[in-house]
């Protein structure tokens, strides 16, 4: 993500602020400045500033649970809304999910019990009023705190409490079966949220919305995950495509796109090597305004990604899926092109997939 800017390294895992981020310090600043001056303005930075602190906390009680089990974590985003921790793949065991998905607000469990055990006492009306400058900034902390607990623990996709309870559903149900109770609950929580929104706090419609399309989203890519376990690129890729010699001109490639319905076409070097991707639309603006004797390097989108074909399916799915993308061009051991994922394939795979005894091993 070009928009988050990389400010630390924890072992193998990069912090990066979102840029939007900064927007946010700034508008909290600026509002605290107008309201009480320079002071107001400190107070208000420095509690979110804390606040975020605990997110990030939160986010790395996530990641040192799922490293134990072996799973990579690149990165920690942190956006206005909250953290992102980028997970390599997803837990084996139901059991492992569930110790990811709870190490996060345990850890907001645990900061809130200390700031109390710091303050003595607390007084529970303190707790209500996170947003008055009167109250201690500890006792304002704690209670962000346990709202971080309260929140994530909502149980509904992309909150932790959905992932829990994923995991508690998949122990009896499988893993599939799972996720389509949990994100249908989801659902209806986001349907009950939005309700009460149109009656109260405006804010939880927009948490509806957000809620909803986590747990349609969530529900998709586990069945993608799950049809695509245990199998490799090649297995998904297709075979059969049309591609173009790095010298072709505009012309010669509409000649040879027109009469198919291929929608991204890989250009290729004389060894056979992916060097850029022809994509139908560019195609079809660049004859009004070139000349069909230029070359199709000029159109072509480069830099090519490119994934091996015995690359683990899983680990390609995010290219695929992703809407920007194009085609992904599939290369042998010494570079050469061949096969093209779309997310056709994928599609496709998801349907037929069931009908060959062949993947059948790997589907549930
Ligand atoms: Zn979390």
């Amino acid at each position: 993500m070009s928009w988050s800017l990389p400010i630390g390294r924890f072992g193998p895992t990069i912090l990066r602020v979102h840029l939007t981020f900064f927007l946010l310090l700034a508008w909290i600043g600026l509002s605290a400045w107008q309201r009480g001056g320079l002071s107001a303005a400190r107070d208000s930075l420095l509690f979110i500033v804390l606040v975020f602190t605990c997110v990030v906390l939160h986010e790395f009680g996530h990641i040192l649970v799922a490293r134990r089990f072996g799973i990579e974590t690149p990165d920690v985003t942190l956006l206005p809304i909250g953290g992102v921790a980028a997970m390599g793949r997803m837990a084996d065991k139901p059991e492992q999910e569930l110790a990811i998905a709870i190490a996060g607000p345990m850890v907001n469990v645990v900061i809130a019990a200390l700031l109390f055990f710091v303050l003595g006492t607390i007084r529970p009306d303190d707790v209500v009023r996170i947003d008055d400058p009167a109250v201690s900034l500890f006792a304002r902390l704690a209670a962000a705190n346990i709202f971080l607990v309260v929140f994530n623990m909502i149980p509904a996709f992309p909150m932790d409490g959905g992932r829990v309870l994923r995991a508690l559903l998949a122990m009896k149900f499988g893993r599939a079966k799972a996720t389509r109770l949990a994100a249908g609950l989801g659902q209806i929580l986001a349907l009950v949220f939005g309700f009460l929104g149109l009656f109260g706090n405006p804010l939880l419609i927009f948490i509806a919305i957000f809620v909803y399309i986590a747990a349609a989203s969530e529900a998709q890519m586990t069945a993608f995950a799950e049809a695509t376990r245990g199998l490799a690129v090649q297995d998904a890729m297709a075979r059969r495509f049309g591609a173009l010699p790095l010298d072709a001109t505009i012309g010669a490639a509409l000649e040879a796109v027109l009469p198919t319905g291929q929608h991204d076409i890989p250009v290729v070097d004389g060894f056979g090597k992916p060097v850029g991707i022809l994509v139908r639309e560019d195609l079809r603006a660049a004859v009004d305004k070139l000349d069909g004797a230029e070359p199709v390097t000029s159109i072509m989108r480069v830099p090519v990604e490119t994934v091996s074909s015995t690359a683990p399916l899983e680990a390609a799915l995010d290219q695929v899926l992703d809407p920007a993308g194009t085609a992904l061009p599939v290369t042998d051991r010494d570079g050469r092109l061949v096969g093209l994922l779309t997310c056709e394939n994928l599609v496709e795979l998801m349907i037929t997939g069931s009908n060959r005894p062949d993947l059948r091993r790997d589907l549930r």
